[in-house]
């Protein structure tokens, strides 16, 4: 076969085996599901990019989550978890976890190190991380927590989508398990869906293995290619992203209906100190309140937004706005805000148009 740039895409169920006697030989790939050129190409370059001995991919980020879950707890165990943490995963501590036996704590999203280890128990199996959190963008002291972790034999893991395992390296500082919703900044083209666990221990790593062929995850070759293809361009649309959104955090800064800017990278933001400690870059994602606001008055500045889509996901080229005061509520300690909340994604447009749309967008909410 030619060999080419790019992984071959093998598309397949069956695996032939050269013979009778390999047919059980556990040492090379039998059957499909375990993934074949593409998916190992991919699985190759994210070691790389996490620092992992190795990575599992699951159908989506929020199989990722779950799948790491499910892999490392069991009955009886305890799990503190961030009270920033992504929605979904929330639901599924409640919904899947508890009636298996699984307790699940909320720590407060910008806890220091010391009060999240405060509330360990002699069950707690493992502290679940997001930082910054998806809506409020605390930052957590990651490096210290997953050191005290270790000395009281917790496990770390953190959904690190925000660092797309490109500005912020978990496994470096310590934590035990990286894992990603590829379906943002990796596949960066809002079309794909796929989630990724990586592990610097190969313990870990076999124990979340072991949790991919229980479950029976797969993802398909030709999703895989195309996240691959995805990471190629990964670090220049980031700096871009990161570029355009510090412009416009920036110009948001100096507008009379804004209260607050909620974006790490910008100076003087909420977790600036430890996102410049910790991170080697920024991307296109934060959010900002506006000063106190009736509902309408904020769907009629996104209502007239033009280059901005209204719509959930980012890590995309395009830009993207949602108000996020209806999810709030399901925090345990809802966040004490001067306003309405509004998440933009920064995409890859011209930051000037950007800048004119929102621009815009706020003449429709003063005149709304
Ligand atoms: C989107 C997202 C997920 C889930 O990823 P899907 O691929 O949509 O399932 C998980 N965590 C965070 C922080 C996300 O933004």
């Amino acid at each position: 076969m030619a060999r080419t740039v790019n992984p071959p895409v093998q598309r397949g169920s069956t695996v032939l085996m050269p013979s009778a006697s390999t047919l059980y030989d556990t040492h090379q790939p039998t059957y499909g599901r375990q993934g074949l050129s593409a998916q190992n190409a991919l699985t190759d370059a994210l070691d790389a990019l996490e620092g992992a001995v190795g990575t599992c991919l699951y159908p989506s980020g929020l199989a990722a989550v779950t799948g790491v879950l499910l892999a490392l707890l069991k009955s009886g165990d305890d799990l503190l978890v961030t009270d920033g943490i992504y929605g979904p995963t929330r639901r599924f501590c409640a919904q899947v976890l508890a009636p298996f036996g699984v307790t699940t704590r909320y720590f407060p999203a910008d806890a220091r190190p010391a009060e999240v280890m405060a509330m360990a128990t002699p069950s707690t199996r493992m502290i679940l991380l997001e930082s910054p959190a998806s809506l409020t963008f605390e930052l957590q002291d990651v490096p210290a927590i997953a050191q005290a972790g270790r000395a009281s034999n917790i496990l770390t893991a953190i959904d690190n989508t925000y660092g797309a395992g490109l500005i912020f390296k978990p496994l470096a500082h310590g934590v035990d398990v990286s894992i990603q919703a590829l379906t943002k900044y990796v596949g960066g083209h809002s079309d794909l869906f796929m989630g990724s666990a990586s592990a610097a221990d190969p313990a870990i790593l076999r124990r979340l293995a072991a949790g991919v062929v229980n479950v029976g995850w797969s993802v398909s070759p030709d999703d895989a290619y195309q996240m691959h293809r995805g990471l190629r361009t990964l670090a220049v649309r980031m700096e871009q992203h990161a570029a355009s959104a510090l412009t416009v955090a920036q110009w948001l800064k100096t507008r009379p209906e804004v209260d607050e800017v909620y974006c790490p990278p910008l100076p003087g933001s909420p977790g600036h100190d430890l996102w410049r400690r910790d991170f080697t870059g920024g991307n296109g994602l934060f959010a900002f309140t506006l000063k106190p606001a009736s509902e309408t008055k904020v769907h009629a500045f996104l209502d007239a937004l033009d280059l901005f889509g209204l719509g959930f996901s980012w890590g995309g080229f395009e830009s993207l706005a949602i108000h996020c005061d209806p999810q709030l509520p399901f925090r345990q300690e809802p966040p004490r805000l001067g306003g309405p909340l509004i998440r933009l994604h920064i995409g890859l447009e011209a930051p000037q148009d950007l800048i004119a749309d929102l621009e815009q967008g706020l003449g429709a909410l003063d005149a709304g």
